[in-house]
Order: structure tokens, then C-alpha cells, then sequence
């Protein structure tokens, strides 16, 4: 089944873009994905084709009109039904790799791009919308944070990485940063590779690339840190009743 995307945007020449080659680009002319791009100025009801006005109350710059914003996304739901809408703004709830996983598990999605000051705060309200943000930054536009939800769907659909588990154990998958890894050549600059890593014992590589994920995390992001040791420390009901019959 083919993941239908629908971008609502003032730049639709910006789709697919990037997401044209490479794995992403394989996989949309094999039809995995799909993506329909569409200009918000479309649902202009004016002669000028106005999409923006001035802020209420004053201040720079310009917002997008709630009533054009509403008939493109009823649009949108129209032609991609069952889709969720995900509206990009640096407001939003910061996008996870587990939301990600439960898009790409999904039929598809609508992704709404914000440009100048952003939204008229009552399409949150009038329409059933989830808001999303890229991370603690300030684009000038929505566009590359919908590139960038894409991708990392995309990378998930079944068929499109090449080893199917080399998904698994990337960055985030178990609340935690991935192992750093090295290839040849064995020595560069007097620098060499880990001797674990070319000693063959599987085992003790697995071990090492565990605690190394682990020591990586406290020390960079003590914010999963936390948050992976809380989900250790209380494990859902299921986990600890496994635990308990483990005698830990
Ligand atoms: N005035 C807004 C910023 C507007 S930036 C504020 O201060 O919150 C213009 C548009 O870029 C936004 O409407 C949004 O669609 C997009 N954008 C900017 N930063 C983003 C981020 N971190 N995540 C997702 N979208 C972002």
C-alpha cells in the first residue's frame, strides 16, 4: 500500500526535492510513497489571491488566514482521507522517533507549512491537528521540517533501507543514542580502532557497543539519560512481572 503524503505549502516547488534521490527517490517512482504538493494560495477566495494579513494587536511580520489555512486542509482530508494532519511550527510538541515509527505505520500524512509569523492560533481549535516542531530552532518556513518528518517515515516503509534491521538499532529506537562505529583503515593518524571491534567475539562487541550507547547518552543527552533509567527503574506493569519472576 503506498503511503500518501499531501504537503500544504506556499513553495510547492520545494517537494519533492531532496526526497527525489537516493533511497527516498527509488522508493517514490516504486510507489512506496507518494506525495501530492499543494499550493495554499489555491484556496484564496480573493481576487489578489491573499493568503496573509497583519497581526492583531500589532507587531511584525504576517499570518496565515485561518479560513484559507481551514479549506486547505479540508481539501486535503478530502483526497488523503485518514491521514493525520501535522502542522509544522516551533510551538509544536518536539517530533520523536516513536511518532515517527507510528506515522510511517500508517496510511500517510498531511503536513501544513507555516511561513512568516506563522498561524492564525484558531485553526488549532477549528480543526483536528497535531502540532509538531523540529527542535528548539526557527526556520524561516515549514518546508524543511516537513522534509525532514518525511525522510525519516520514508527510511521506515517496508522495502526501502536495504538490510531490513538496519532500522533497529539506530539512535533512539530503545530511548537511547546509537554506538559509534569505525571502518578501515585500521589505523589513521596514530588513531586505531577499538580493539574490541576486531577481536571476533561477538559477544563481547555486543557488550561493548551497549555500554558505549549507554556511557554516550549520560554524558550527551542527559535528557534521555533520565528518561531511559525512569522507564528502567519503572518498568510497565508487564516488564516488572517479568522482572519479578527473574528474582531482580
Ligand atoms: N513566529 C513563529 C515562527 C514562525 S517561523 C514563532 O516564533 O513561533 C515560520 C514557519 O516556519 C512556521 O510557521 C513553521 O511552519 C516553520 N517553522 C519554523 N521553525 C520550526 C520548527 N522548529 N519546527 C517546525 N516548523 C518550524
Amino acid at each position: 500500500m503506498t503511503f500518501s503524503t499531501t504537503v500544504l505549502t506556499l513553495y510547492p516547488e520545494m517537494f519533492p526535492g531532496p526526497l527525489a534521490v537516493s533511497l527516498a527517490g527509488r522508493a517514490l517512482s516504486e510507489g512506496t510513497w507518494s506525495i501530492d504538493p499543494v499550493h495554499i494560495r489555491d484556496f484564496a477566495t480573493d481576487r489578489h489571491r491573499t493568503v496573509d494579513d497583519t497581526p492583531a494587536g500589532g507587531g511584525a511580520g504576517m499570518v496565515l488566514k485561518v479560513n484559507i489555512l481551514a479549506a486547505a486542509i479540508d481539501h486535503a482530508r478530502s483526497v488523503n482521507p485518514g491521514a493525520p494532519v501535522i502542522v509544522m511550527t516551533p510551538r509544536g510538541k518536539p517530533i520523536s522517533q516513536k511518532r515517527i515509527r507510528e506515522l510511517a505505520d500508517g496510511p500517510g500524512v498531511i503536513l501544513l507549512c507555516g511561513r512568516f509569523e506563522g498561524f492564525d492560533e484558531r485553526i488549532f481549535e477549528g480543526r483536528e491537528v497535531e502540532e509538531v516542531s523540529v527542535g528548539d530552532i526557527v526556520l524561516s518556513g515549514g518546508e524543511c521540517a516537513a522534509l525532514m518528518v518525511l525522510d525519516a517515515c520514508i527510511r521506515l516503509l517496508p522495502g526501502v533501507m536495504g538490510a531490513p534491521s538496519s532500522g533497529a538499532e539506530e539512535s533512539f529506537e530503545d530511548g537511547l543514542l546509537e554506538y559509534p562505529h569505525y571502518t578501515r583503515p585500521t589505523e589513521w593518524e596514530g588513531r586505531t580502532i577499538p580493539e574490541v571491534l576486531r577481536s571476533g567475539d561477538h559477544a563481547k562487541i555486543a557488550a561493548w557497543r551497549k555500554r558505549q550507547a549507554e556511557d554516550d547518552t549520560r554524558s550527551r543527552r542527559p535528557d534521555l539519560w533520565e528518561r531511559h533509567r525512569d522507564a528502567r527503574v519503572q518498568p510497565a506493569s508487564g516488564a516488572r512481572r517479568k522482572n519479578e519472576d527473574l528474582g531482580s
